[in-house]
């Protein structure tokens, strides 16, 4: 095995693995199927990167984020690795090239992401590539019963019928017991090596409180520590609202959310990741990929929809090894959110059938008529007219969705979005200036007032056309006009929102949904907020240890949680988050 110390020393420069690194390689090497349970940051990527180095052959990596690829393919490139990577927005040509080097070519690492896997062209292409490895990073993305399912990655396992001669390593951080199983049987890996490396980091220190005035007591914290951190919100409004509060305050602060443009992200994500801006108030979009290690504080103002996806959230405190904070603030309306958007978000199987009632009223479609039949869905008249269009409407469309019944447009899903790119006063001036463009600007505040003066508001040309009284062709044309003129950034739907009938119109009595999956589905999502609400209110066990129980991981008492701390009330200095003051994280937070 002297031969991957002689890799890692050329291509990365280190002379050591870190725990568990070396194991996984050998396995690998091995040809045997492996499933690794590593926390974000803990040197994932040299375990599936190396080995591809050491054998004849392609490692196929499939993930699901285009940034991640990119930014591995241009690290690799930097060490003289010849990687690939396949996304959406490549023309054909371009992705015909990239193929023709995977399979006749020196590449030694593709990405793609698991939509990839579905094309016929790769299928194809795929066949005459000798794939030796196929990694699958972010595996928990393929249970229904981790927080992020994403069903493209279902698809992993019939492909994998295409490339029989691969083994497949599968990648993720924390999960809990369910969600290990599931992963084994869906990407159905033979007799897997099993390595799992505690997400518990000793220097990180778990803390939560109840507050009433959570912006305020997070403004104390920052001012009293310095270094990096990062603030997670549930909504992209509050993480605008809190960014400018702190700015306001001398904190510098940026906001990240999935609404703002890739060019905006990066930039924002560049500015912090160099310490430009010191916080980042993000919602969950912010996170994977990142590798900052002296983040000294994670916090977060909203509660988070699993302990899974809290765990990742904080896992980005401390990767430095340096003492760093996880810190949680909530307030009982917190509880009472939480609970309401999982109602909103897992519509009952009576909501579900209701809705698709309400929608064969509004088509006027008979019982038996024929499937394949694509409806324009204008939100608004399906509003005024059924006077039902909820948020449980919306998640109930996607069961009706992933229940095979109808199938919605990617309008529907992308709405166009407008911000004004002036102040109030120089939008007036300009106004004054312009006056052709003077009813619809007016029409556009008094619909949606001031969300359009930050990234990014929803707008329906619609609904302006009928409030202004013009053609919607006009109010289409003035808005790229005004784009053009750099007055607003105006990202158009491409098309209308349309709605297709998959199957013939069925009483709704009759309606064939998988009743059992649904109602697991929802019981599940519930038992991960119950999870969040007993580990926040919970006032006896330590905080580490009900995490660790929680991913079925061997019980250890941190004695540094504010629990801990408690029943041992000596301070704990505050150092790690960067302060010269030795401020203890109990006064700090509890107050
Ligand atoms: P993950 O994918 O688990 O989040 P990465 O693979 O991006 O983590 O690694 C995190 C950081 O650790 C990177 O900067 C990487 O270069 C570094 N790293 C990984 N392995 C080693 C090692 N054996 N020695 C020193 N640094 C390492």
């Amino acid at each position: 095995m002297e031969q991957i110390y002689d890799v890692l020393r050329k291509y990365w420069g280190y002379n050591s693995f870190r725990p568990l690194q070396e194991e996984i390689i050998t396995s690998i090497l091995q040809s045997k199927d492996v499933l690794v349970f590593l926390p974000t940051g803990s040197g994932k990527s040299i375990c599936f990167q190396l080995p591809a180095l050491c054998r004849q052959g392609l490692t196929l990596v499939v993930t699901p984020l285009i940034a991640l690829m990119k930014e591995q393919v241009t690290q690799l490139s930097k060490r003289g690795i010849y990687a690939e990577a396949i996304f959406s927005g490549m023309s054909s040509l371009e992705i015909e090239r990239k193929l023709d080097n995977c399979a006749y070519g020196p590449v030694k690492l593709l990405y793609v992401s698991p939509e990839r896997l579905q094309t016929d062209l790769f299928k194809l292409r795929a066949a005459e590539m000798n794939i030796i490895t196929l990694v699958v990073d972010e595996a928990h993305c393929i249970s229904q019963w981790g927080y992020d399912f994403r069903p493209p990655y279902l698809e992993i396992a019939l492909f994998k019928q295409k490339i029989p001669k691969a083994n497949t390593i599968a990648f993720t951080a924390t999960a809990t017991k369910k969600v290990k199983m599931d992963i084994q049987k869906r990407l159905q890996l033979k007799n897997p090596l099993i390595f799992t490396q505690t997400f518990h980091r000793p220097n990180l220190v778990y803390w939560v409180r109840k507050a009433d005035h959570k912006e305020a007591q997070l403004l104390k914290a920052l001012q009293h520590a310095s270094g990096s951190a990062i603030i997670y919100m549930n909504t992209r409004k509050r993480t605008e609202t809190i960014a400018a509060f702190l700015n306001k305050n001398g904190i510098t602060a940026e906001f990240y959310h999935a609404g703002l443009t890739i060019a905006d992200r990066t930039m924002k994500q560049e500015a912090w990741s160099q310490n430009k801006v010191r916080i980042m108030v993000a919602t969950a979009a912010f996170g994977m990929g990142i590798d900052k290690a002296d983040v000294s504080l994670v916090v977060h103002l909203d509660l988070p929809c699993s302990l899974e996806a809290y765990c990742q959230e904080t896992g980005r405190a401390g990767r430095n090894n340096s003492p760093a904070y996880a810190i949680l603030w909530y307030d009982l309306q917190d509880i009472a959110l939480l609970q309401q958007r999982w109602k909103e978000s897992y519509p009952t199987i009576e909501q579900v059938r209701n809705i698709y009632q309400h929608l064969v009223n509004y088509y006027t479609i008979a019982v038996g008529s024929h499937a394949f039949v694509t409806y324009d869905f204008d939100l608004e008249d399906f509003k005024k007219k059924t006077g039902s269009y909820t948020k449980e409407t919306y998640y109930g469309l996607k069961v009706l969705e992933s229940e095979g019944l109808i199938q919605l447009n990617e309008a529907y899903y992308q709405p166009s979005k407008i911000y004004f790119l002036l102040s109030r006063k120089e939008l007036y001036a300009f106004q004054m200036l312009h006056p052709s463009y003077d009813l619809l600007i007016k029409g556009l505040l008094r619909l949606y007032g001031g969300t359009l003066f930050t990234p990014y508001g929803i707008i329906d040309e619609k609904k302006i056309a009928q409030l202004i009284q013009y053609m919607e062709a006009k109010v289409h044309e003035q808005l790229h006009a005004l784009h053009r003129l750099k007055i607003i950034e105006y990202m158009h739907k491409k098309t209308n929102p349309q709605i297709t009938f998959l199957t013939p119109r069925y009483l709704t009595a009759e309606l064939p949904l998988r009743i059992d999956k649904i109602e697991e589905k929802n019981k599940n999502a519930y038992q991960q907020i119950a999870a969040v609400i007993q580990y926040i209110t919970n006032d006896r066990r330590c905080r580490l240890a009900t995490l660790l129980d929680y991913f079925d991981e061997d019980e250890f008492i941190c004695n540094k949680c504010d629990i801990c701390k408690r029943k041992s009330p000596q301070m704990v200095s505050m150092h790690g988050c960067g302060t010269t003051a030795d401020v203890s994280v109990h006064s700090m937070a509890s107050t």
